[in-house]
């Protein structure tokens, strides 16, 4: 806990950008929790809802669940009791009606978003590290073949769970969500910009360097 303030902290980033591995690794140390919407929707496949249902129609093409279910499940999952302290919102808002729904909704209740972590990486880099993407079935964590390879290969070095490539990870899906990111995703650095918000990070650091620079930003902006 850095503050008295509940936080509520963006990481924002193409698919491939590393901002699922960032906030595993920082969530926790500062006290917030990680709600990644991706992971969402997977658990909501995994248990077969309806929900579940939508959402693997528009994944598996690489495009984006729309607005409206997308918006409702994050903002009931931010009302958890987990969250107290404050989140660290991980693949939302991906659009604009996102971020501006996001907004209202918390200041309806006196909220705000704090900050905005951009994390920068080129496209050839992004489409290097998406085809090489392998996934824990079982805890989520990241892997990745070239860069994050796990020690014993095809386990997960904290769980020992069985290593997958998602579906929406193969080329020619990994090159689709990098276009709908470009189209629909990008303006928000600049409506962030405009907002004061947006604190830009190299993510083609290594992971842990990307990790304290995400710190530190936090820890500026916010107070000890
Ligand atoms: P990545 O960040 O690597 O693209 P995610 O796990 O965050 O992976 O997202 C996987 C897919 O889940 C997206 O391609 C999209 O279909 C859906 N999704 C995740 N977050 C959102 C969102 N905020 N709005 C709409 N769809 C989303
Ligand atoms: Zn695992």
């Amino acid at each position: 806990m850095i503050s008295g303030e509940q936080l509520y902290v963006i990481l924002l980033g193409a698919p491939g950008a590393g901002k699922g591995t960032q906030a595993a690794l920082i969530s926790q140390r500062l006290g917030l929790a990680h709600i990644a919407s991706g992971d969402l929707f997977r658990q909501e496949q995994a248990s077969g809802s309806e929900l579940g249902k939508v959402a693997k129609s528009y994944m598996e093409k690489g495009l984006l669940v729309p607005d409206e279910v997308t918006v409702k499940m994050i903002l009931g999952r931010i009302a958890a009791p987990d969250c107290a302290q404050g989140v660290l919102l991980d693949g939302f808002p991906r659009t604009l009606e996102q971020a501006k729904a996001l907004d209202e909704a918390l200041a309806e209740e006196g909220k705000r978003i704090n900050m905005v972590l951009y994390i920068k990486v080129s496209n050839e880099e992004l489409l290097r590290r998406l085809s090489g993407r392998w996934i824990c079935r079982n805890c989520q964590a990241p892997y990745n073949i070239v860069e994050l390879p796990s020690k014993v290969p095809g386990k997960c070095d904290a769980c020992g769970g069985e290593l997958y490539q998602r579906p929406d990870d193969t080329a020619e899906t990994a090159r689709k969500r990098l276009d709908v990111y470009f189209t629909q995703t990008m303006p928000l650095i600049e409506y962030y910009t405009k907002a004061g918000k947006l604190v830009e990070i190299d993510g083609e650091k290594g992971i842990e360097e990307v990790g304290e620079e995400l710190v530190a930003a936090i820890e500026v902006r916010v107070g000890k």
